[in-house]
């Protein structure tokens, strides 16, 4: 199941990014709503509409990044404030709220800012305390949580299969010297029973050697991104493998689209090949 992301859609109304992805023909829309608007504006009304909006798609699975409490303020589920994590889990269970209420069968979490994403969380607690709640939260609905980290084990002390892993192989990549698809090929494949879903991009080095993601396929010099598709098809990798190309380009939300069904196709050579 291949899908794009609302973050590589920015500048386009929620409506356009729908109907541009469904029109590409893409199994899987990732709904990042904060891209669209506050959480607040997603009335009952919106809620309903997006549920008959979403049919279109084998599955919608919302992701929660760069989520703020306030102007500034970035949620934080690990924060050592005690106040501010109480009310980064609040924030969280809106966000699941509203997963539940248009339909969406998976939600993944940043549980920190992004500089905080990590291989091994030095504190689990935190996160164990919000997956409990978040899975007591949904109680026997048919929807997946999942984090965006690398943190396998943590995920296997949660020890429940509605909770699962989100892995980006791009962020992977910046985890190595230089071109990094071993490493990322090895991280993948420890981590793959516990992971739900995929991120997808491409990664390529900058003038002085540092790693730039979120480019295209095309200019994927650090991680070739066929040998991690043909890992998640030869094992058979049944979740949502999501394209994140572009998210950091302002309206290029056009462009963004044409680079992610070219991936798309790029990987669905691949299939026919093997
Ligand atoms: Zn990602």
């Amino acid at each position: 199941m291949f899908g794009v992301s609302s973050l590589s859609l920015r500048g386009m109304t929620l409506r356009e990014a729908v109907t541009s992805a469904s029109e590409a023909e893409f199994d899987v829309f990732e709904f990042v709503p904060q891209v669209f608007g506050s959480i607040d504006t997603y009335t009952c009304r919106v809620r309903q509409e997006l549920r008959g909006m979403f049919e279109n798609f084998e599955l919608v699975t919302i992701h929660s990044s760069d989520i703020e409490l306030e102007k500034g303020v970035p949620a934080d589920l690990t924060s050592e404030d005690a106040l501010l994590r109480e009310k980064s889990i609040n924030k969280y269970l809106d966000y699941l709220e509203l997963a539940l209420d248009v339909g969406a069968r998976m939600i993944t979490f940043h549980p920190a800012p992004r500089d905080k994403i990590v291989t091994c969380t030095p504190d689990p607690v935190p996160y164990l305390e919000f997956a409990e709640i978040a899975l007591e939260f949904i109680g026997t609905e048919d929807i997946y949580l999942g984090y965006e980290f690398f943190d396998v084990e943590l995920i296997h002390t949660i020890g429940n299969p509605r909770f699962g892993l989100l892995f980006d192989a791009g962020h992977a990549a910046s985890l190595f010297e230089g071109e990094a698809t071993a490493g990322v090929l090895k991280l993948l494949d420890n981590a793959l029973l516990a992971t739900i879903e995929v991120h997808l991009h491409g990664v390529d080095f900058s003038g002085s050697g540092f790693k730039i993601d979120h480019v295209p396929f095309s200019r994927s010099r650090a991680i070739d991104c066929g040998q991690v598709f043909r890992l998640l098809t030869d094992t058979g990798f049944a979740g949502p493998l999501v394209f994140e190309i572009g998210i950091f380009e302002k309206n290029r939300a056009s462009e963004n689209l044409k680079h992610s069904i070219e991936a798309r196709n790029e990987m669905l050579a691949k299939m026919e090949m093997s």
